[in-house]
């Protein structure tokens, strides 16, 4: 068994190799295992994250996420390269609730604001979660949402790749989620679609590994190809919506419940959820991230 990682390694290997670390979001910790078992099965690196959203809307408690988490890492052994990944946080006490929690890795989403007070409030949280070798994931330009799950803004604003390579430079942040035209949520009315020419400058104003935000429903071949970038493209792709949606068509509901009713349901409908989970996960590893084999 070895070390859970924060996205340093994880995601350099991936912007080398031309894959990318999916960045699953369980949502209920009944999920957290068959997302580690998908990564295991294909020898791929994982991410399991949560946001400060998802804690609030699924009644889900922080440290027993974490603990859930550790206890799957306990069950299972896996030598795959796995982080432990706070997801969309605003706020500084929770960020410090999942770094105690033993989280490796942290997302400040001080988006919202204009660029100086984003760079101010993202090196606050850098200062705080470097010495204790957390890695900090930060938002530049505004992704745009489709359900307010992950935020509170349907405000969509491209990242400036000159603002994007001083704003590294500034917060020192291990991984940039840019703003390129996906979205969070389900893609209904408005089309994914991926601004390549806007990443490739991106990408080649800075070495900071780059975050796709709003990954489900979008098409395997355009993550595909904003993966394969000839300048390295994305490193980490967020998938959340899909992993949900997969579980409430198993159990036959149309939107989100909480953690305490999914852990109501009966143990063989829960099981068959996990499978499906299980299922997509191993769908995305194989024919989107492109991360199979690569936990050597
Ligand atoms: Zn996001």
């Amino acid at each position: 068994m070895r070390k859970i990682e924060n996205l340093t390694e994880v995601l350099r290997k991936g912007h080398e190799g031309r894959y990318a670390v999916g960045s699953f979001s369980p949502r209920y910790t009944k999920l957290i295992l068959p997302i580690v078992e998908a990564a295991i099965e294909t020898k791929s690196p994982v991410i399991i994250q949560i946001s400060e959203k998802e804690i609030y809307r699924h009644k889900v408690d922080i440290n027993d996420f974490a603990e859930k988490f550790f206890g799957v890492i306990d069950e299972l052994k896996p030598t795959i390269p796995i982080v432990l990944h706070l997801d969309h946080t605003k706020d500084f006490a929770i960020i410090k609730q999942a770094i105690a929690a033993k989280f490796t890795s942290v997302m400040i989403d001080a988006s919202e604001y204009e660029f100086d007070k984003n760079v101010e409030l993202t090196k606050q949280i850098v200062a705080y979660s470097h010495p204790y070798g957390v890695t900090v994931e930060a938002e530049l330009g505004k992704i745009g949402t489709t359900d307010f799950v992950e935020t509170e803004h349907d405000e969509e604003l491209f990242t400036v790749p000159k603002e994007a390579k001083s704003f590294v430079e500034l917060t020192k942040v291990d991984a940039l989620a840019v703003s390129v035209g996906t979205a969070h949520g389900v893609y209904t009315v408005r089309k994914p679609r991926v601004d390549y020419d806007r990443l490739l400058s991106i990408n080649q104003l800075t070495k900071t590994p780059l975050v796709l935000h709003g990954g489900s429903g979008v098409p395997s071949d355009m993550v595909i190809k904003a993966v394969q970038m000839p300048s390295g493209g994305v490193s980490k792709v967020n998938i959340a919506t899909d992993v949900e949606q997969a579980m409430l068509k198993v159990i036959g509901r149309e939107t989100h419940i909480t953690e305490e009713e999914l852990n109501r349901y009966p143990q063989e409908i829960l099981k068959k959820a996990r499978t499906a989970v299980k299922e997509l996960v191993k769908d995305k590893i194989n024919h989107y991230l492109l991360s199979a084999g690569k936990a050597e």
